[in-house]
């Protein structure tokens, strides 16, 4: 049993803090039972965040340094989080609920970000531009400033590393508005920045409600860059905000990511995708594969593929669930669980069909969904339309190569997509023609930290990862000389 402490507060200033709006209790998805309460901020909180970053942005303690050093600052903060990730992994796996070795996985993947974006530092140069001979002139980047960085619960250690990472490499001092479900982990980004010897405010975390403390760092006039990660409706708020402060923002939104399955395709290494695709994390990825489109030929096969192995899958507690395998935990809370089952209920009254899972299972009272696969889904219905965040997939046949584009670009979202051909003429005309900010080829999650990432259409604007990101954190001034 993991013994956590009872209180956890915010990060403001290099010190550990209360929150204005009092405390949140932090429950465990799996058992409904109270792990820890956390502080809570209010917006007054927000502004000493933001004061205390802005501080340090001016005093050039962390833009002024030179960029190698500040690169051996951040990967130092990978390599912090790799030390700790046996302390670090069942608070994660305990808040969010995914398995004790999916939460090893995410934090090495966290620590990834501070590897790459910490190598990265230096490699932003300017440029000079020919103007004739009476004048030089050239152009640098330059950090934003204060970065306000908002966070969801799913994969809360990455998605904040992820940013965190980026805007620290290229000068920038953060606020963080960690996710109030899972709040608890954040706690190790703040220990590994004094233990790479950040200057104190270069790294804030609070956790606060969305609508309190999130909205008043989206909007706060000293804030110079928002990096928003969530749904849609909150997106929108966020940029709205950002807006008024005329500030840039990057949004990372949802996803109804479909797989376009062909009928030359490998299926044994196509069930493993899907394996990855949809119930890693028990679905609550934002470029899950949540539809199958497959051809016709192939419809029946697959469908009894996946559901055979979708119940091979062990539905339970995450802490109990340490060896990578088999196994898939709970969701993030009762209510997202309720959600997901309320939507597959839904899809079944639509004229879906279940081909396996759909329920909760009886061993359990916590928050969890069986790994899900239903058939007979059309283009229309809302379960082919709508992001449900958990272990559901839809499966959806096509006649030709054209309506398969067709339908996996009939929703609003463009996050991912996958084409599973063995063809790859085939494989390079349905990239071309798939609106997505990234396309996978025989093999859903191909790339990495170093393959840029977001979306298109209401998945967002602006991109994470790779050598993109780092341009979100800067801004081009050009300087040019008059030469007497
Ligand atoms: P959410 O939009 O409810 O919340 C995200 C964050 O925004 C939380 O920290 C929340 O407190 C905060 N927030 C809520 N209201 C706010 C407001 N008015 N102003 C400022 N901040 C506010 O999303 P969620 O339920 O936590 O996360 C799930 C969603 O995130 C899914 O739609 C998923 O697809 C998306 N997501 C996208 C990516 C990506 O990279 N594209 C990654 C992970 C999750």
């Amino acid at each position: 049993m993991t013994e956590l402490k009872d209180y956890w507060q915010n990060y403001i200033d290099g010190e550990w803090v209360d929150g204005g709006a009092g405390r949140i209790e932090v429950i465990d998805p799996a058992s409904g039972k109270v792990l820890a309460t956390h502080a809570l901020a209010d917006a007054r909180d927000v502004d000493f965040a933001v004061q205390a970053a802005r501080q340090v942005h001016r005093s050039g303690e962390l833009s002024g340094l030179r960029p190698v050093d500040r690169g051996r600052m951040v990967q130092a903060m990978g390599r912090f989080l790799l030390e700790k990730i046996d302390e670090i992994a069942p608070v994660l796996s305990l808040e969010q609920g995914k398995p004790l070795w999916e939460a090893r996985v995410e934090i090495t993947g966290a620590a990834r970000y501070f590897e790459y974006y910490g190598n990265q530092a230096e490699t932003l140069e300017g440029r000079s531009i020919p103007l004739g001979r009476n004048y030089f002139d050239f152009t640098t980047y330059e950090p934003y400033g204060v970065s306000a960085q908002i966070i969801p619960w799913n994969y809360p250690l990455e998605m904040a590393a992820r940013s965190l990472s980026a805007a620290l490499a290229t000068g920038n001092a953060c606020v963080i508005k960690s996710p109030e479900l899972t709040p608890l982990s954040q706690a190790w980004f703040a220990l590994a920045a004094e233990a790479a010897g950040l200057p104190s405010g270069a790294v804030n975390i609070l956790c606060g409600y969305g609508r309190e403390a999130g909205a008043a760092l989206a909007g706060h006039p000293q804030v110079n860059q928002v990096v928003f990660t969530g749904s849609v409706p909150t997106g929108v708020a966020v940029a709205k905000a950002a807006a008024l402060n005329v500030v840039p923002c990057v949004l990372e939104l949802g996803g109804k990511s479909a797989a376009i399955l062909h009928d030359d395709a490998d299926l044994d290494a196509f069930v493993n995708d899907v394996r990855w695709g949809i119930y890693f994390n028990a679905g609550q990825t934002c470029s899950a594969m949540s539809r199958v489109i497959v051809h016709e030929s192939r419809h029946d096969d697959l469908v009894d593929r996946v559901a055979e192995m979708a119940e091979t899958l062990s539905v339970g507690p995450g802490i109990d669930r340490a060896e990578f395998g088999a196994n898939m935990g709970a969701m993030v809370s009762l209510q997202q669980r309720d959600r997901a089952e309320i939507m597959v209920t839904e899809a079944i009254n639509a004229g879906a069909n279940l081909a396996t899972g759909g329920r909760r299972p009886k061993d359990y009272s916590g928050a969890f969904l069986q790994p899900t696969v239903l058939t007979d889904v059309t283009p229309d219905m809302a379960i082919a339309r709508e992001e449900i965040f958990g272990p559901v997939l839809s499966v959806i046949p096509f006649r030709d190569d054209e309506e398969a584009i067709e339908i996996a670009n009939s929703t609003q979202y463009g996050l991912v997509g996958g084409v599973f051909t063995s063809d790859l003429d085939r494989a390079m005309r349905a990239a071309r023609r798939i609106r997505a900010g990234q396309v996978f080829v025989n093999e859903w999650y191909a790339g990495g930290v170093e393959t840029p990432f977001g979306g298109y259409g209401k998945s967002g604007y602006g991109r994470e990862k790779g050598r993109e990101a780092l341009l979100n954190y800067v801004q081009t001034k050009n300087v040019a000389i008059r030469l007497r």
